[in-house]
């Protein structure tokens, strides 16, 4: 239905076409920050490293460049309280069962890290616990700790949720992933009902990765933000190969392919498994300070009000060597998004009507780490969120030419859906809606923490739909580096990528701005999370 809000909006867009220029989006500008930031002089952009100083100072550089004031107080940073915590499993890890004792190795078969600030943790014949997808959901009337105590126990749970397996739309969202299948909300939730550990089977379908990506989770250092919620964790937390649970599952009887197919009915109850584990880790903790980036262009009319455009700046720094190469230089991790953020702030800064609301440039840090500084940002922010229109985020966007599409990861969560509709039919583009939204990535970028402040947030791309060479190789190539080059060593700037696919992204992004930046464009309206 066509609302007056679609033809006050219509109007608002034949204005800004009538009285904006041609764009001129520099290309040259995305590369030499993107090539800077992803170059191994940066080290992988690891906070607390030397790698975190340069880049920071960058940041602030380049911000200074394109005319944005500092935006805290007169620092263009935010200091993050965060304790780096590094778990290592001191030999093997046991589950007993009768009087079977089935050895995981760790980090190959099991994936485990003990969020817990001391330096030594032992879990001694913790009962084990198989709660189904671990959800208690009573929206969707489902609740898998039905009528069992987990208090001091470690449950272990599936991946994603029951909707996912059975593709029944009735069942929480079919194959769309809801925030009950992530695991950062079986992690809390097993924290919440007071169990000792909590590990989650690993299976390729439901994360969206494989089991290389929690495995090197475990090995490599966990950020927590430094104050006394952040305590509220199991002593034990990871992930188990879905091949080592069929070990351990083997000898009660089941394989995990039956645990599916059980959890996802309603009849299911949890059981306890008649086995413990074992696991001793020591803990290297580290209590430290990051940095948030921010520069802000005050509006003319309301300057208390703004939109913020954001880009993580930080990657994994320094890890396990790949055919000879140990640094994450994390170039699409997120060097194209902080290039494809300042291209719009400049466009902003440099056009000829002045933006009437204030227009915020934000780089957090840790967002690799559990959207730390984006939380903590949302906690301490420049503008208040009741008074912060929206947050266009992105990550990840690789290079590969102009696309036909506008994927929008969430799609449905917010207003700014039909404002990006609008926007992308101009440009020749349509709006596809996440195609894989079973993996959950709307949960997995810093627009998630802006999301549960309350705040319209979104993660746009052109993606998979490639103007020269179609939508299958688009999937292919997309597919292929989210598969052999995300978040490894390999995530490398190549100065022959094609750009124009992102000069769309910046275009589009712009002309939201632009267009919310007006002191009278209403706030974009927010849906709820299930
Ligand atoms: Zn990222």
């Amino acid at each position: 239905m066509r609302t007056l809000f679609f033809y006050i909006m219509l109007g608002a867009i034949s204005l800004l076409v009538s009285c904006s220029n041609k764009l001129e989006v520099s290309v040259d500008n995305m590369k030499r920050i993107c090539g800077t930031l992803g170059s191994d002089a940066f080290m992988g952009r690891k906070p607390f490293t030397e790698g975190e100083r340069l880049t920071i100072k960058y940041l602030q550089k380049e911000l200074e460049k394109i005319g944005y004031a500092p935006g805290f107080g007169d620092s263009y940073f935010q200091e993050v309280p965060v304790l780096e915590s590094t778990s290592k499993v001191l030999g093997n890890c046991y589950v007993s069962i009768g009087k079977e004792r089935v050895l995981l190795n760790a980090p190959d078969e099991i994936a485990v890290h003990a969020p817990y600030p001391s330096e030594k943790i032992s879990i001694k014949d913790s009962e084990l616990i198989f709660c189904g997808f671990g959800i208690e959901a009573p929206e969707y009337g489902w609740n898998d700790f039905d009528g069992i105590d987990v208090k001091g126990k470690t449950i272990v749970v599936l991946i994603n949720d029951p909707g996912l397996y059975t593709g029944d739309k009735m069942l929480f969202k079919g194959k769309e992933m809801t925030y009950y299948g992530r695991w950062t909300y079986k992690f809390d939730k097993a924290a919440e009902l007071g169990a000792e550990g909590v590990i989650i089977i690993h299976e390729e379908l439901g994360a969206g990765y494989d089991y290389n990506v929690p495995r090197n989770n475990a090995i490599s250092s966990h950020l927590y933000i430094d104050d006394d919620s952040v305590w509220d964790k199991c002593k034990l937390a990871g992930w188990i190969s879905a091949k080592a649970a069929d070990k351990i599952f083997s000898k009660i009887g089941y394989n995990v392919e039956q645990l599916r197919k059980l959890s996802v009915g309603r009849e299911f109850k949890p059981f306890n498994m008649n086995a413990t584990i074992a696991v001793s880790i020591e803990n290297t903790l580290v209590r430290n300070v990051s940095h948030n980036v921010a520069g802000i262009l005050k509006g003319s009319i309301k300057p208390g009000e703004a939109i913020v455009v954001s880009a993580h700046w930080d990657h994994f720094g320094l890890g396990e060597a790949s055919r000879g190469d140990s640094i994450f230089n994390g170039a699409v991790d997120n060097g194209t998004v902080m290039a494809w953020a300042f291209e719009i702030g400049r466009l902003i800064a440099e056009s000829k009507t002045k933006p009437e609301r204030s227009v915020i440039l934000f780089f957090p840090t840790a967002e690799e780490q559990g959207l730390i500084g984006s939380a903590y940002y949302t906690l301490h922010p420049i503008v208040p969120m009741s008074q912060t229109v929206a947050c266009f985020n992105n990550d990840i966007m690789v290079p590969r030419g102009e696309m036909n599409d506008l994927t929008i990861i969430g799609y449905g969560y917010s207003g700014l859906d039909s404002l990006f509709r609008i926007y992308a039919e101009r440009q020749g583009r349509y709006v596809l809606p996440d195609p894989n939204p079973e993996s959950g990535l709307f949960f997995r970028s810093d627009h998630y923490s802006f999301y549960k402040a309350g705040v319209t947030s979104s993660w746009a791309l052109g993606c998979y739909d490639s103007k020269t060479h179609g939508k299958e190789w688009a999937e292919k190539t997309y597919n292929n580096f989210v598969r052999n080059i995300y978040h490894t060593p390999h995530d490398n700037y190549n100065p022959d990528w094609d750009w124009s696919g992102v000069v769309q992204d910046v275009e589009l992004t712009y002309e939201l701005v632009k267009y919310l930046s007006w002191s009278d464009s209403p706030f974009p309206k927010l849906y709820g999370l299930q």
